[in-house]
């Protein structure tokens, strides 16, 4: 019998990972996927800052103008936020973490973290996947208003489209994905996350999957890897 993938039953070791690439390469998507099918949190640094906007709070306030022009919260601010994340409950039996770390230094904060927590990383997982694709991804990307569903206007089938649209949602783009802003986001991957490949690399900790495809063949490759 195959053994359980339910992290929830305790037979199964904790599962501590890092998805890496750049935006548009599809790290919420799998992350979710992930978290549905092996019960351990997605924790998504740019969730939890967008949700911090919506609140008016005080780091959504120091936040707002710099994720609106495609750069990067200060590496302090995202620490506190992932400290606070990774000390709560559920994250005690394995992690996925999207979107952080997102430079050198937030790797080695993240290394100290986990050291102090006696949790270590298990790997890092590289999204790999070609920039035209990535373009229309984040161009296409939307969310439909009715329920929270990711939609890409591109490449959905155009029945989901229509599905959201009937029910009376509308299909919202992202403040940030803007074309001004995807140019800022992916020049700012090149500089500051893509030097995390070979951190990871020189580690032993890296992984490639190739992210290009549909939803479901990423996902096959990603669980085929982990
Ligand atoms: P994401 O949803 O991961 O694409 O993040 C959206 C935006 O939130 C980024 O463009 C940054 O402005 C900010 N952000 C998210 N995660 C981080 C991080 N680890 N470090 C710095 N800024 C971040």
């Amino acid at each position: 019998m195959p053994p359980p993938v339910n992290c929830s039953s305790g037979d199964v070791e904790a599962m501590r990972i890092v998805l890496l690439g750049p935006p548009g390469s599809g790290k919420g998507t799998q992350a979710r996927k992930l978290m549905a099918e092996r019960n351990i949190p997605q924790v998504s640094t740019g969730d939890m800052l967008r949700a911090a906007i919506a609140a008016d709070s005080r780091f959504g306030q120091q936040a707002k103008e710099i994720m609106e022009a495609g750069q990067l919260v200060s590496d302090d601010i995202i620490l506190g936020i992932i400290s606070e994340r990774l000390a709560e409950a559920d994250a005690q039996d394995g992690f996925i973490l999207d979107g952080f770390p997102r430079t050198v230094q937030q790797a080695l904060d993240l290394s100290d973290l986990l050291d102090q927590l006696g949790q270590p990383l298990d790997a890092a997982v590289l999204l790999d996947v070609d920039f035209d694709i990535l373009i229309r991804r984040l161009t296409g990307r939307r969310t439909c208003s009715l329920n929270g569903k990711l939609l890409n206007i591109y490449f959905s089938p155009p029945e989901e489209l229509d599905a959201c649209i009937n029910a009376g949602g509308e299909l919202l783009r992202r403040e940030d994905d803007n074309e001004e802003t995807i140019r800022n986001r992916l020049d700012v991957y090149r500089e500051r996350t893509e030097p995390l490949i070979n951190y990871y690399k020189k580690r032993g900790k890296l992984k490639t999957v190739d992210a290009g495809g549909t939803i479901d063949e990423v996902f096959e490759r990603l669980s085929a890897n982990l």
